[in-house]
């Protein structure tokens, strides 16, 4: 911000998402700023997912056209109209086609959630009713206080009810921020006896040393371990599936306990993780790797992406599920045993949500996300919006923060929070399914709301 109000030349800038977490009104202030800084003689290179600042640019470069293995070729470079005629990007489907969004009949709510004089940072003496058993949206600009509504005070009063502590939480900078804050005020009147069980899918880190890994968060790498143990071979050793477990002292490897990695510290600089010296990244030690499956050593398994070992796994159906739904949530290029501490927050969230939609859905769980969007590319959130859909499908409810026009379109309901930030907000401007939002005269989301609705609408047209 403060590099955006001075008067430099000549600057080349680079921004790696700054449109993340900002509301559209918001954006359009971004851009607003970002076009100053180009008339004043500099030059900016922006790396986004909203599609109103890809929109504004002067240059586009698309690089895909999936994640990982399957992407980084560059797949277009020049001005955006030419992006049109680029079949293979993913990018140009949705800044030219408007994809439309899910065809489904209106669902009813169950019942509702209500909250009585919720009193949190700028919300004061706030009544608040979500409906049970459907997908809300809760929107406003930044600062008007939905996160303090949905992440804070709903969080810990339904927390609270079901007598359970805090969400599963290790950060520990965000423990010392809450015993600090005071506790929220309000309570709930109706609607607690319908959840069972609350889920907040974070963008937190799914652990924070090199030992935690998708495999090992989704609990496929159980039933992995197990049919190591089942082969012939580890059978006539008397291995068992603690054998193939880089978490106990039996198969890996001494040097680095497991981890692949050891913890180097240097002089002068930070310290850093470097690969094992003794088994160079495997994890376990020479007599375990003798072991293969179909032809492969428990520290290949872990080399695979989900993509590979999805097709590898085809005939285990206890893998093969949990590898499907890790594809379906767009992280079929990871591979299995990629640190937790190399994954983005938005990789974690995903994984997190893939853990969600394999369990046995008995639909009393509300499930709390705030902004799940953020880094995500247009085709991703289009991906999670059917996979919250699945959820709801299943009886649960689902409550998002979200700044999305997609995910809010896609949504049974919306809560708009407002009108402004700080004390011109707090207020619940207006609550109803998202064609009543998108007309609210006050309400900031409703003009962004209502634009998307209407290029949905179109390509629905042209579709049938
Ligand atoms: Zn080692």
């Amino acid at each position: 911000a403060t590099q955006i109000r001075s008067n430099l030349f000549g600057v080349v800038y680079v921004l790696d998402e700054p449109s993340a977490g900002l509301h559209p009104a918001d954006t359009e202030a971004l851009v607003t700023a970002l076009d100053r800084l180009k008339a004043s003689g500099n030059t900016l290179f922006v790396v986004e997912h909203e599609l109103d600042v890809i929109r504004h640019a002067d240059w586009i470069v698309d690089v895909g056209p999936a994640g990982g293995e399957l992407g980084g070729r560059i797949l277009y470079s020049g001005p955006p109209a030419g992006l049109a005629h680029v079949a293979a990007s993913q990018t140009r489907r949705h800044l030219f086609d408007h994809p439309p969004i899910p065809d489904r009949r209106p669902r009813a709510p169950s019942g509702w959630l209500r909250l009585a004089g919720v009193t949190r940072n700028n919300l004061h003496d706030l009544d608040v009713a979500f409906p049970l058993g459907l997908c809300t949206s809760v929107t406003g600009v930044s600062g008007s206080g939905k996160s303090s509504l949905v992440s804070q005070a709903l969080v810990e009063l339904v927390s609270a009810q079901l007598g359970h502590a805090l969400p599963a939480d290790d950060d520990d900078a965000d423990d010392l921020e809450r015993t600090a804050t005071v506790p929220v005020g309000g309570h709930i009147t109706e609607g607690i006896e319908a959840i069972k069980r609350l889920v907040v899918v974070d963008q937190k880190p799914i652990g924070r040393t090199p030992r935690s890994n998708l495999a090992t968060y989704t609990g496929l790498f159980d039933h992995v371990r197990k049919l190591f143990a089942s082969t012939k071979e580890a059978r006539a050793r008397r291995y068992d599936a603690g054998r193939f477990s880089f978490n106990v002292a039996k198969g890996r490897c001494g040097h680095c306990e497991g981890e692949g990695f050891v913890f180097v510290e240097m002089l002068f600089l930070p310290s850093v993780y470097a690969p094992c010296p003794v088994c160079h990244g495997a994890r376990y030690d020479a007599k375990t790797l003798e072991i293969a499956y179909r032809g492969k050593t428990i520290a290949d398994v872990l080399g695979l992406t989900v993509d590979a070992a999805w097709e590898f796994f085809a005939d285990e159906p206890n893998v093969h599920r949990a590898l499907e739904l890790l594809r379906e949530v767009g992280l079929g290029y990871l591979r299995l045993g990629q640190p937790a501490t190399e994954l983005s927050g938005g990789e974690a969230q995903r994984i997190k949500l893939a853990t969600e939609l394999q369990r046995v859905q008995r639909g009393n769980t509300l499930y709390v996300l705030d902004e799940p969007t953020t880094g995500l590319h247009p085709s991703d959130v289009e991906r999670l919006v059917a996979q919250l859909d699945r959820l709801v499908d299943a009886g649960n409810t689902v409550i998002i923060v979200e700044h999305d026009m997609r995910v809010v379109a896609g949504s049974d309901w919306v809560i708009d929070i407002g009108p402004g930030a700080g004390e011109e907000g707090g207020r619940v401007l207006a609550a109803g399914t998202p064609e009543k939002i998108a007309h609210v005269a006050r309400s900031r989301t409703a003009p962004y709301l209502a634009r998307f609705l209407d290029d949905a609408r179109v390509t629905q047209r042209k579709a049938s």
